[in-house]
């Protein structure tokens, strides 16, 4: 019999992990002849009860297991923790908070047995959401797509359905600085998406604070693409090239051609064009050591070269 594991990141949501057990218990429940179960709770350092809400259904129910973290590591750690953790044949991955309805999950399941490895959940845009927030999260895909060598699906969430091969790929990753979306897009496969309207957090409040969100986003940038350490170089370059022209230009002018206009500059605006110059230059060499930062950040990110989805040899079906 096929497993299917369910991953959810707790962190301070004492009120909400036994609606949410209850929920995902009455889902899954008609697929109980097809396929076992285990709902994995990561308890990420929660200071109020949750870790003792969980620890409570684990003593009802077998099927429920708990990673209790000695302290808030944040979401992305504790998303591949439960990663790491899990042994079904697939996982479904949500937030605790019940924003990601519950309902879906046999939706989740009925593509993956249609052949998906990824299924996303992509969120429809909601009326409560703020101007600001709708804008950063645009501002965020452009820079995020623009720069980066997969394609990422604007407002695609975190609620996942993975299949094992790409559960086993994922925990290859042994970077720390990481956003789990962009590496699970990252290591491509077949996916699917299915499109839901988030529900309103039941209890608490959400713990990303905006300049968690800018530090996420700041994350993302980094780790998915090398473009912004070579935006220095970028600008060096630029710079040189245009202080060059303008002050080559100004002194054949004055110099061999004796133009008028070329004589009109003063020396202090002549020096500042030559200063201009030299901050090319040196911005230029900050981009060129920038290259032999970009490999050494690759290499010690120690990707995977390259992803296989199955061996022709290999033995499972
Ligand atoms: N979460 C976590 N660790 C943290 C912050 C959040 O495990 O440090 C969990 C949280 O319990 C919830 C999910 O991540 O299940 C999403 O968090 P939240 O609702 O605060 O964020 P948002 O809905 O704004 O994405
Ligand atoms: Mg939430």
């Amino acid at each position: 019999m096929k497993s299917i594991s369910i991953i959810i990141p707790a962190y301070d949501e004492e009120m909400n992990i036994r609606p949410l057990y209850e929920k995902i218990a009455e889902v899954l429940d008609p697929f109980k002849e097809k396929y076992s179960r285990e709902i994995i709770f990561v308890n990420d350092g929660s200071k109020d009860g949750t870790g003792k809400e969980i620890k409570r259904l684990t003593r009802d129910d077998s099927s429920v297991k708990l990673v209790d973290f000695s302290r808030n590591f944040g979401k992305e750690i504790a998303t591949t923790a439960g990663l790491h953790y899990c042994s079904g044949d697939a996982c479904i991955i949500l937030d605790a908070d019940l924003q990601h309805p519950a309902e879906l999950i046999p939706d989740f399941i009925r593509k993956w047995e249609q052949g998906f490895e990824v299924v996303i959940g992509v969120r429809k845009k909601s009326q409560s959401d703020s101007q600001i927030r709708i804008l950063g999260s645009k501002l965020f895909y452009k820079i995020l797509n623009s720069i980066i060598e997969t394609e990422i699906m604007p407002n695609s969430t975190d609620f996942r359905l993975l299949d094992r091969v790409v559960i086993d790929e994922f925990n290859r990753f042994t970077e720390t600085q990481r956003m789990t979306r962009g590496l699970i897009d990252w290591l491509g496969f077949r996916r699917e998406y299915i499109h839901f309207e988030a529900n309103k957090r039941l209890h608490g409040t959400a713990s990303y604070s905006f300049f968690k969100l800018v530090k996420l986003a700041l994350n993302s940038f980094i780790s998915l693409s090398l473009v912004p350490l070579k935006l220095a170089g970028y600008l060096g370059i630029f710079i040189t090239i245009f202080s060059g022209i303008i002050g080559f230009y100004i002194m054949i002018g004055k110099y061999f051609f004796g133009w008028h206009f070329a004589s009109t500059f003063s020396d202090a605006e002549n020096l500042a064009i030559f200063i201009v110059f030299l901050v090319g230059i040196i911005l230029t060499s900050i981009g060129l050591i920038s290259l032999y930062i970009a490999n050494i950040h690759k290499e010690i990110l120690h990707r995977p070269m390259y992803v296989i989805r199955k061996h022709s040899d290999s033995s499972s079906a």
